[in-house]
């Protein structure tokens, strides 16, 4: 086996920011949780957009997950009886949620990573780190290998094998400011699908309702705080428009605590879509705070009082720490600022019950595939889905594929291979022949910034049409402007930025394509057009009830859309409701 990543250790990989916890129904608290209730609760908060029969077998291996983990050695928060320890997360009314401190990611990924540096010990698999894989080779219709640039000496080359899977991450970095690691891109998944492989609901992106607020023009990454602090913390603004006094000055009854105002069962709880709508709502109405009133509060005040400030710092020490670091403000005394972001996309890769691309041969794992979250996913649910698809699925997948394909011989020297691997090295001598004015970041903060204006929390016909315009012109403005420094045979990260951006700009397309195409709004997909009078999404079941699997057609020509219908046996369709 062999396994690539682009950071110089897997040990890297993005799932390391996962702060708040990893959701399984084991029913530990006893307050009412079952695998039944966690289906119910997922399918619910994906806005009826998600595969029933999917996320029934996920609620079913979530537990398996954590045992798998406490195996491992994950060091999970253990509460005084020394039983795992459970918090609440959006979307759900009971605690289910396990969690090491802020740094769940962290920890789950060590003890992958540990499991993993043992295989490489037992010479069971071969690890190329700062190995940025940059096409997929298709023999016969099937994925046999990928195409692989070093990123140290630059150096391309092939890498044959019997199957192929893709566990590459999200896109939210396609909005440029995001809260995903800086490296977090499309292109594995966006060159595999120019291969064939269709791409599933792109337009279904997860706006974080708690992040730093930006604070300035030229800021390039977004923190989030995470959404374990809706637990303890309340959001609230100033009643008045304009109000600019220290929060600490506001009086209780001038102050409006929106979310448990509107939501009186969910409250601050509520799932992240409905949250990130509200706070947007807010800041518009100009109630926003902050110095450039672009947030609202996440007050601590209440719970501190109520549990001591001991506590508090217990539970979310390293994420209030990290919060003044960034902000100067301390959120123990003053309440912290928030405002949504970019944060996780629920689209990906289309894959079948079995994790399989359209691509016979090609997997897809994790945050890549278009997964089990439907129009929304809730809190804590991407590691479990990751660790469920990885741990419990692919194992027997993959197997039962190879079991079927016989024991064939996989050749490197097969002439596909030298056919991609000499598309890509033209593909980076072309950027770096550009040689124009305009560095990478500034063609990616723009498509950023399109992309938020016109395909982000909120989306109309007018305003997906103009992007749908401009994208394509932003793109040949790229291809004719860029400037790469550097040589393709030598460490150039400028040549992966842009490489990476090359396929944000034909991938941003299919983006506001699909976000058109869909003319209702479910979960983070929010067309102005549709909604109820109470400002919720209003779905249209009669027509949209479907997966939109989008098959590659060529750079700038139109995508030919596959409807995968979703039916609905066990939870009935109906109105999403937190009231
Ligand atoms: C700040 C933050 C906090 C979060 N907190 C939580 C949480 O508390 N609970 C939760 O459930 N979810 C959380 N999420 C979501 C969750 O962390 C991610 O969805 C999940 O970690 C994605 O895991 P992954 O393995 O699919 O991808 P990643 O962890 O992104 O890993 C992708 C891997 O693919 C490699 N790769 C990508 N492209 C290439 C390429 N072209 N060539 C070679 N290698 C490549 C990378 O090197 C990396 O190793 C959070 C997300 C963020 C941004």
């Amino acid at each position: 086996m062999r396994c690539f990543c682009y950071q110089d250790s897997a040990r890297r990989a993005h799932s390391i920011a996962a702060q708040g916890g990893i959701n399984a129904a084991k029913n530990y608290p006893n307050d009412g949780d079952s695998i039944w209730r966690l289906f119910f609760d997922t399918v619910k908060g994906g806005d009826f957009r998600s595969r029933e029969a999917n996320v029934y077998r996920l609620a079913q291996l979530s537990g398996n997950i954590i045992d798998q983990c406490v195996a491992q050695g994950v060091p999970f928060a253990r509460e005084y009886g020394g039983l795992l320890d459970n918090r609440s997360f959006g979307g759900a009314q009971v605690s289910r949620t396990f969690y090491a401190r802020g740094q769940t990611g962290q920890q789950l990924l060590l003890g992958a990573y540990q499991a993993l540096a043992r295989q490489v010990g037992a010479g069971a698999v071969k690890m190329f780190p700062r190995t940025e894989m940059l096409d997929v080779v298709l023999v016969d219709g099937e994925a046999r290998g990928i195409v692989v640039r070093d990123l140290v000496t630059g150096k391309v080359s092939s890498h044959a094998a019997h199957a192929v899977v893709l566990a590459t991450g999200g896109y939210a970095n396609a909005y440029f400011l995001s809260t995903n690691a800086k490296g977090c891109n499309v292109t594995a998944t966006w060159r595999a699908h120019k291969r064939g492989a269709a791409f599933a609901n792109p337009c279904f992106t997860q706006i974080h309702p708690t992040c730093i607020p930006p604070s300035g023009d030229y800021q390039s990454k977004l923190t989030l705080m995470s959404e374990s602090l809706r637990n303890d913390g309340r959001i609230w603004v100033p009643k008045q428009r304009g109000d600019n006094r220290a929060a600490n000055d506001i009086p209780e009854d001038e102050r409006d605590y929106y979310l448990e105002r509107l939501y009186p069962s969910f409250g601050n709880l509520t799932p992240r879509d409905i949250a990130s709508r509200r706070a947007k709502e807010a800041v518009d109405e100009g109630r926003g705070v902050g110095p450039l009133a672009n947030g609202v509060y996440l007050d601590f005040r209440d719970a501190i009082s109520r549990l001591g400030r001991n506590v508090i710092e217990e539970r979310y020490g390293n994420l209030f720490e990290m919060y003044e670091r960034i902000t100067g403000e301390d959120p123990y005394a003053v309440p912290m600022r928030i405002y949504p972001a970019p944060h996780y996309t629920m689209g990906g890769l289309w894959v079948d019950y079995n994790l399989m691309s359209t691509v016979p041969g090609l997997f897809v794992i994790g945050e890549a595939n278009f997964s089990d979250h439907g129009a929304n996913r809730l809190g804590a649910s991407a590691l479990m889905q990751g660790l469920a698809d990885g741990y419990f699925i692919l194992p027997y997948t993959v197997g039962d594929y190879l079991a079927l394909t016989g024991p064939s011989k996989v050749d490197p020297e097969h002439s596909a291979f030298g056919g991609v691997e000499r598309e890509v090295r033209e593909r980076s001598e072309r950027l770096l022949a550009v040689n124009g004015n305009r560095t990478v970041d500034t063609f990616h903060r723009e498509l950023g910034n399109l992309m938020w204006e016109r395909c982000g929390m909120s989306r109309d016909r007018k305003g997906l049409e103009q992007a749908l315009g401009r994208i394509p012109a932003l793109r040949d403005e790229f291809w004719q402007d860029v400037r790469v420094p550097g040589k393709g045979e030598d460490f150039n990260q400028s040549l992966e930025k842009a490489g990476r951006l090359a396929d944000f700009l034909e991938f941003a397309e299919l983006m506001c394509q699909d976000a058109l195409d869909r003319e209702e709004s479910c979960g983070g997909h929010f067309r102005e057009e549709y909604q109820t009078p109470e400002g919720e999404a209003q779905r249209d079941d009669e027509r949209f009830a479907y997966v939109a699997a989008w098959e590659f057609k060529g750079v700038g020509c139109p995508p030919t859309l596959h409807k995968e219908p979703l039916t609905f046996e066990y939870v009935p369709l109906s109105q999403r409701s937190y009231k």
